[in-house]
Parts: C-alpha cells; sequence; structure tokens
C-alpha cells in the first residue's frame, strides 16, 4: 500500500477500532508477517479487535476498498497459511480471546477463535470433559486456527479432527455478512453443513468469531503401551492387527528406524537395541476395566518380529514413554539445518509399502528421511532432511518431495491430515483434485467471498 492510501485507510480503521488497537508501525507489521513455515511477508496493518461487530465494520470497509485480509491465530500452522503474501490487513485474535459459556448438560463449550487450544482444555477438563483436538501446540496455538487448519493430533484416532468436533460457527463472509452454522445440538439434518465446509478453509471463505465446540466426558483412567519391532512391516502388521478389534487404542503413534535410533543416541531412554520400529498407544477407561482392555491391547500388539510390549507400571513410566516421541523434533535439528515435514494420509493397509517406497526413494538421493507420526489414521510426518545450502540437497529435497506426493495419491491417501495446505501444498492440489474439482471449489470461495479479499492466493 502507498503512504497516502494507507493514511487514508488509517483515519478509517481508526474510527471502527481505538487507535492503541490499529499498528502500520514496521516493528509490528514485521513480526506479524511470518509463521512457523518461516516464510514472510508485510502488511500494511495489524489490528487487535475485541467484538464481532468490529470484524463486519472492518470487513465491509475491505470489501468496499479490495484490501486483503488475514485472519491470523497465533502463527504456529507450518503451510505459510498466515503470511499475508499479497500485504492488507492482519487481524489478530490475540484480544479475542473469552471463554463465553462451558455448558456440560449439553456436552459443549461457546468460545471466542483466539482461546488457545490448552485453555480450552483447562477449562472443560474442571468439568470432567475433554475437546477432541489435541495438536502437540495446544499451548500456544488458538481455537481459530485448530478450526481453519482443521486441526488434530495424536488422539484423532478415538476423537477425530476439528470438523468432527465443531457444532456451530459464527462467521463474517468476505462481503462483511455474519453468518450462523450448524447448532447447539448434536444432531442437525437441516440443509447444507456449512460448519464443516468453513473448518477447513484456512481464514479463506470466512472469519470466524464464536465457535461452539462438542465436548467428550475424559476417561478415568489410561494406561500407555510401548511396543519395539524388528522392522517396520512387523509394526504395520501390528496396526492393523490392533485396528481390526473392539478393543482400540486412543493413540497409535509410529516411530521408524531411523527415529528410533535417534532417540537412542540423544535420550537416556532405554530401548532395545535391535529396535527397526515403535508403536506408543494409549488405552483408555475407567478403574475396572482398564487393565483387561490394556492386556488384549497388547495381545493384539504381539505379532511375528515383535521384540517387546510394555505397559508403563505408572504415569511417571507413561510420561518417559512419550518422551521418546516429544524428543524427536529437537533430535532432528541436529541431522540437517533444514527440513521439510509433510502430513500426508495413506491407507492404513498401505502404510508398509509407502514407507518401504520412501526410504528407497531416499537411498539414490542426498537426503535424510525420517518418518513418525499418528499410524492408526495412516497419517505419518514425512521428514526429509537436507542443507539448503547445497544445491544438490535442495533439488533432491524437491525431487522427493514430488515423488512422495505423488505416491500418496496414487495409493488413494491424501496430501495433508492436518496441517492444511496453505502456500506449501498448493503446487500439488492437482494431483489429489481434479479440474472440475478445484472450479467447484473456487467458485464457493467466490459465493463467500466475491472480491476475494480473504487470506488471498492460499490453497489455490
Ligand atoms: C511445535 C508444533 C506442534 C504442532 N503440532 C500439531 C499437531 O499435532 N497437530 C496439528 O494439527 N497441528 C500441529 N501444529 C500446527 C499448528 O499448531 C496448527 O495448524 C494450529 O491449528 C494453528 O493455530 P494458530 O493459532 O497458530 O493459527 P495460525 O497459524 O495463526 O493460522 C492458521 C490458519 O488459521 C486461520 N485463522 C486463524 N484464526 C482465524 C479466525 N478467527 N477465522 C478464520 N481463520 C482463522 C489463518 O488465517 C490461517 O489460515 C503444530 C505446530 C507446532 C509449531
Amino acid at each position: 500500500m502507498k503512504t497516502h492510501q494507507i493514511q487514508k485507510i488509517n483515519t478509517k480503521l481508526v474510527s471502527l477500532l481505538d487507535a492503541n488497537r490499529v499498528h502500520y508501525d514496521a516493528a509490528t507489521c514485521h513480526v506479524y508477517g511470518y509463521d512457523n513455515s518461516r516464510g514472510h511477508a508485510l502488511p500494511s496493518f495489524v489490528l487487535f479487535p475485541k467484538h464481532h461487530d468490529e470484524i463486519v465494520n472492518i470487513l465491509t470497509l475491505c470489501s468496499a476498498e479490495e484490501i486483503p485480509v488475514l485472519a491470523r491465530g497465533l502463527g504456529t500452522n507450518t503451510v505459510g497459511a498466515s503470511i499475508p503474501i499479497h500485504g492488507g490487513i492482519v487481524l489478530s485474535f490475540e484480544h479475542f480471546a473469552n471463554i463465553i459459556k462451558i455448558d456440560p448438560d449439553n456436552r459443549l463449550i461457546k468460545v471466542q477463535p483466539g482461546v488457545t487450544n490448552l485453555a480450552v482444555q483447562q477449562a472443560v477438563g474442571a468439568h470432567g470433559f475433554l475437546w477432541g483436538p489435541d495438536p502437540g501446540s495446544a499451548a500456544f496455538c488458538t481455537v481459530g486456527g485448530n478450526l481453519a487448519c482443521n486441526a488434530a493430533g495424536a488422539r484423532a484416532l478415538k476423537y477425530g479432527s476439528t470438523r468432527d468436533n465443531t457444532l456451530a460457527l459464527t462467521a463474517v463472509t468476505g462481503t462483511g455478512a455474519t453468518i450462523h452454522t450448524g447448532s447447539q445440538t448434536s444432531k442437525n439434518a437441516s440443509g447444507y453443513d456449512l460448519t464443516r465446509l468453513l473448518v477447513g478453509s484456512e481464514g479463506t471463505l470466512a472469519i470466524f468469531t464464536e465457535a461452539t465446540l462438542k465436548l467428550t466426558p475424559k476417561p478415568t483412567h489410561s494406561i500407555t503401551i510401548r511396543a519395539c519391532y524388528q522392522d517396520v512391516h512387523a509394526a504395520t502388521t501390528a496396526i492393523t492387527q490392533l485396528l481390526a478389534q473392539a478393543t482400540t487404542p486412543s493413540t497409535l503413534e509410529f516411530l521408524d528406524a531411523r527415529a528410533v535410533s535417534l532417540i537412542q543416541v540423544h535420550s537416556e531412554l532405554q530401548i532395545p537395541k535391535q529396535s527397526g520400529a515403535m508403536l506408543l498407544m494409549t488405552i483408555e477407561g475407567d478403574a475396572h476395566s482398564i487393565r483387561s482392555l490394556a492386556d488384549q491391547v497388547a495381545a493384539a500388539a504381539t505379532v511375528t518380529g515383535t521384540i517387546e510390549v510394555l505397559l508403563a507400571k505408572d504415569d511417571a513410566q507413561a510420561a518417559q514413554f512419550w518422551q521418546v516421541r516429544k524428543a524427536l523434533s529437537p533430535a532432528l535439528r541436529r541431522l540437517a539445518p533444514n527440513k521439510i515435514n509433510e502430513d500426508v494420509v495413506v491407507p492404513v493397509s498401505e502404510l508398509a509399502s509407502f514407507l518401504e517406497f520412501c526410504q528407497q526413494l531416499v537411498e539414490n538421493h542426498p537426503v535424510l528421511l525420517v518418518c513418525f507420526g499418528h499410524a492408526g489414521n495412516g497419517n505419518i510426518h514425512v521428514n526429509l532432511l537436507f542443507d539448503a545450502r547445497i544445491a544438490a540437497e535442495a533439488a533432491a529435497a524437491k525431487h522427493c518431495l514430488t515423488q512422495i506426493f505423488e505416491k500418496v495419491i496414487e495409493i488413494g491417501g491424501c496430501l495433508s491430515g492436518e496441517h492444511g495446505i496453505g502456500l506449501a501444498k498448493k503446487p500439488f492440489m492437482h494431483l489429489q483434485y481434479s479440474e472440475t474439482e478445484i472450479a467447484i471449489m473456487k467458485g464457493i470461495k467466490r459465493v463467500f467471498d466475491p472480491k476475494n479479499i480473504l487470506n488471498p492466493g492460499k490453497i489455490f
């Protein structure tokens, strides 16, 4: 935006918000121009709205002036979804973060979008409930960001993703119109499901100002199980067997051989030396049932090629088991300066052959591969590690990434299980969707946002 335009728009914006919630200084604009993808672009303004009506007024103005608007949670998404590539206005939800109501009888909570995931979990935990989505970033990501990315986490196997745990939304479209989607009830067969459409739309269709989230009673007891296998094949056989029985774990995390060896080198944890793959599981129940449920799961996890299946004896040991998973990301940084971390999903029956494909692919290229993730959903974090300063490594990583995405689609999977598309996966959308399907999505975008002001340039 040119200086005279900034002055003109600033005058209009301070008539809509207090002046101290309208920023266009270089320092603030710089800070709000990045996200966890490490990309960066400068907005012209950063605004801190507090009320629904303020968002309506801002979007009405932006629609008239054709100014791009980007809603921002806390910038933790990994795909560039909150980088303002076309400048314009960043709306930060940091001051739009109240819990409006907890309703245990109807198993719901109503929140403003700037509330963190952890704050929701803590508030509803006090009433014996949980909210399904549990991203590793829970303490520093917002409900608005979770909604926009359809975020999930390890326990999506049992509780589903954000889309499965959202009852209703209040949102503002690109024309400044207020819409209410869904209902406060657990069943709703009235018309099109706009709630499920808006969840996962990455701020491109409407800006959320209120969300009604579906709660689930929190189990009173849980047991963590760690299982080590000779190789990926044994681990994936166990996964199929585990998912085919009535008692399934609420989390089922997979770590490949390199992930396991990283932990062996960089942590104090005792893991059998010959382990070529590992599964981490949580079993939930009540005081009476928990032990027998855990035994059933441990039995199903035992297949040819199993080295050991260990039930954590107490919470401290369970925390130690999970520490393994948490230690992974920092350990990856020691292998190479750059990392591409994708979150592809493949049919569970194809896990073994997919992981084998990835391993064979990188053997012919100067990149390292580490795979781990939410195996119960077939959602694997494929990490390609390389040094971007070395042209051959950067080119190899790009090449392998394309090959991996093509393989994922060929075997019936999808590009993203929980991170979204943003900028990072936009060049690959044509692999998953036909021209007609993308044209329908673009048509939907035009209905909600005819002037293309909402987070333009993302998804497609
Ligand atoms: C260490 C770490 C661990 C992570 N672990 C997981 C994980 O386990 N599972 C997982 O799914 N993700 C994970 N993530 C990714 C990230 O935390 C999620 O994508 C999260 O949902 C982003 O929330 P945010 O508040 O940071 O949103 P941002 O990154 O600020 O924004 C994300 C998107 O939401 C949109 N948005 C934000 N607020 C609104 C609103 N009010 N209305 C409309 N659109 C809005 C933005 O425009 C953008 O498109 C992790 C990230 C990190 C850094």
